[in-house]
This record gives structure tokens, C-alpha cells and sequence, in this order.
């Protein structure tokens, strides 16, 4: 087979080809059973041996502690933004922290529930950087802190979780880790709950992680619909409603794939963390060095996972910006359109893509630089 083109795409983003083949493999008959995954009932043993798998697979690559239940839900990030505060608000006060798009995003929704307060929003310093915990207004009676740990939009990454506590701060931490889940391990003792979309760094759209601190669980409001609650969820083992079976399974296969795989002498999500180190900062060194195109990130908070680049000062015509995506696309790398808010292109670069997708993508950088620069 030829090779697949190079896909960039923000979310639904590219799987890992071997994930794909294994999936097109047990399409129409999985492990002997007579049927896809896809027809097969949630309670039937087959269906709870590989959600039981994918969800201890999951575990140990994240090393998720034992006080923490992981769920498997609906709904897509934006819904959390309104089933977090439902369970967690108790109608009160919750505090955010503001750094882009998607926790823009998920403070106006709160509002719908609770009593929302921004503690810090990283527009104002105009600067491209996140704030630093130690100026966050937090609020001593608030019920939880919010934060974007990754923003896809924007390209600012956390590289490390802020520590409440040390800030004065007793309230459990809520990050939405959405589009750099798996990519590198999460500090649980900094975490009340997590939660992200799996269509980026897990599998197919549908599927909804939600890993939460058992002693969150029992606080939601009346109103929280039972589907959506995380007790109930948890208590139900993910199986209070019909579950994305056919995404917890294609899921689960890349888990799979993550537990195997192997890049500078390390396993597993060490080697994918060094494999997207190596990734970024192979791309962010090109753009630095362009004088056709740069990043607008402050260095300390650029995002591992994507990189939005623009065209420099009077590079910046919409004919050379539609130049670039035509030959981009001519040369197999696709996807690279920036989002419509902010513009410009973006590359997201997740755990499925290569090392040898950066190296295409930085010399189209370094050749269109030279043809048009
Ligand atoms: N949060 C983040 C960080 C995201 O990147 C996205 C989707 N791009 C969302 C939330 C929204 O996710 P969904 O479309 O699954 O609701």
C-alpha cells in the first residue's frame, strides 16, 4: 500500500495506521464472535471484556490511583462544560482560569449554573502566555477551579499543573485535558477531576473520558440529568445508558498501541512524550528560524500538540496564505487550515503523527519559504 497522506487535522485527527488496520481486520467479525463490535449488546461478555480491558489499559498508562474512578461518557468536551458544574458547583461559586478559546468557552457555560468568576485571563496581558498561578484572584469559597490544560485553538499548553493548595487554595482542580490527553503523564495529586473529547489523542468522536476523584462523586444538583451524573455513571460502571461502544473499543486498541509502543529506548507513554517532545520542537525550531512564518506563543506555554503559525508582516496576504494550503495539500499534508477565529494555519501534531510527518512538514516550510520568502 502506498503510504497515507500526513493529517494535521485539530480533531477528529488522524489514528495510528496500525489501530486502523486491526479495526478494518475485526470489522465484520471480532475474535470469532460473529459479529462487529458495532452490533454487539453492552452487557454481553464480549462487549464487557473489552471495555474492562480498555479501561485497565488506560489506567496504567496514565497511572491513574485507585481513588479515582474513570468513566466512559457522551457528549464531547462541550457538554462537560455543563456536567461539570451540574455535579461539582453545588449552584455556587467556581472560579476559572481563562487562556483561550476553550476555557473562554467553558466559563460562559457555567454561568448557566453557577457563580462564575475569572481568575485569570491570559487576553488581558496580550502576551500569548498563561498567567502565573501565584497572580490568580482565586476565591476562598469556591467549589472548583477550572482550567484548559491544553488549547487547541490558541497553542498554549500547562507544562505543569499549579498546585491549589499551595496557592491557599482547598478546592478541587477541573482541567480539561481534551486535546493532549495521553501525549504525557498527568500529576494526580494536583487533579480533582479530568475530562476531554477522545477524538484527538483516543479514538474515533463519541466517546467522552471523565476521570474524577471518588470523593467528588454524590454532589449534584437535582437538576443533573441521571445520565450525566458521575455517581450514577460510576456506580454503573459506564453501562448506565448505552455507552459509544463501537468508540470505547477503537479506543481501546489504541491504548493498545500506546502500551507497545517503543521510541529512544523507552515504552509507552514515556516514548510517546519523547516522541512529541522530539516532534515539537523539531517544528517550533523551524518556524523560529522562518522569516516567512512564526508562532506567536510565548516559548514557556507553546503547546506540544498544536502549533498555530501564521505568515510574518507583509507576508500575510490571503493569496500566499491560500498558496501555502493548496501546495500543502498537493504535497499530501493536509488539514493545516487554521481555526476560523484566529486564522492563520495550524499543524496539530497528537501522538499518531510520525516523526516523519514533522520532517515533511518543516522542509514544505523551509521549500515554500524559498519559492515564495
Ligand atoms: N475542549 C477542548 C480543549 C477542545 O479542543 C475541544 C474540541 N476541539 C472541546 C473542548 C470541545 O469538544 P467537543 O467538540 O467534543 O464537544
Amino acid at each position: 500500500m502506498t503510504r497515507r497522506p500526513f493529517n494535521f487535522s485539530a480533531g477528529p485527527a488522524a489514528l495510528p495506521e496500525e489501530v486502523l488496520q486491526q479495526v478494518a481486520r475485526e470489522m465484520l467479525d471480532w475474535h470469532g464472535s460473529g459479529m462487529s463490535v458495532m452490533e454487539m449488546s453492552h452487557r454481553g461478555k464480549e462487549f464487557i471484556a473489552i471495555c474492562e480491558q480498555a479501561e485497565a489499559d488506560l489506567r496504567e498508562l496514565l497511572a491513574v490511583p485507585s481513588h479515582f474512578r474513570i468513566l466512559f461518557m457522551q457528549g464531547g468536551g462541550l457538554a462537560e462544560n455543563a456536567i461539570v458544574p451540574l455535579n461539582l458547583s453545588r449552584g455556587g461559586q467556581v472560579d476559572f482560569v481563562v487562556t483561550g478559546s476553550w476555557s473562554r468557552k467553558s466559563a460562559q457555560e457555567a454561568r448557566r449554573y453557577a457563580d462564575v468568576h475569572i481568575a485569570a485571563d491570559a487576553s488581558l496581558s496580550g502576551a500569548g502566555a498563561i498567567p502565573s498561578p501565584a497572580s490568580w484572584t482565586l476565591r476562598p469559597g469556591t467549589s472548583y477551579v477550572h482550567l484548559c490544560s491544553n488549547e487547541t485553538i490558541d497553542g498554549l499548553e500547562f507544562h505543569a499543573l499549579p498546585d491549589l493548595r499551595a496557592l491557599g487554595c482547598d478546592a478541587p482542580l477541573v482541567i480539561d485535558f481534551s486535546s493532549h490527553v495521553l501525549s504525557r503523564p498527568v500529576d494526580w495529586s494536583r487533579v480533582g477531576l479530568a475530562f476531554g473529547g477522545a477524538q484527538k489523542n483516543i479514538g474515533p468522536a463519541g466517546l467522552t473520558l471523565v476521570i474524577v476523584r471518588e470523593d467528588l462523586l454524590g454532589r449534584a444538583l437535582p437538576i443533573c440529568p441521571s445520565a450525566f451524573d458521575y455517581k450514577t455513571v460510576a456506580e454503573a460502571q459506564s453501562m448506565y445508558n448505552t455507552p459509544p461502544t463501537f468508540s470505547i473499543y477503537v479506543a481501546g486498541l489504541v491504548f493498545q498501541w500506546l502500551k507497545r509502543f517503543e521510541y529512544g529506548g523507552q515504552r509507552g507513554l514515556a516514548a510517546i512524550e519523547q516522541r512529541n517532545l522530539d516532534k515539537a520542537t523539531l517544528l517550533y525550531d523551524a518556524l523560529d528560524r522562518s522569516a516567512v512564518f512564526e508562532n506567536r506563543v510565548a516559548r514557556e506555554c507553546r503547546s506540544r500538540m498544536n502549533v498555530p503559525f501564521f505568515l510574518r508582516g507583509a507576508h500575510d496576504t490571503p493569496a500566499l496564505h491560500q498558496a501555502f494550503l493548496d501546495e500543502a495539500r498537493d504535497r499530501q499534508l493536509l488539514q493545516l487550515k487554521g481555526h476560523k477565529s484566529v486564522g492563520g494555519m495550524r499543524a496539530s501534531i497528537y501522538n499518531a503523527m510520525s516523526l516523519d510527518g514533522v520532517h515533511a512538514l518543516v522542509d514544505f516550510l523551509k521549500d515554500f519559504e524559498t519559492r515564495h520568502g
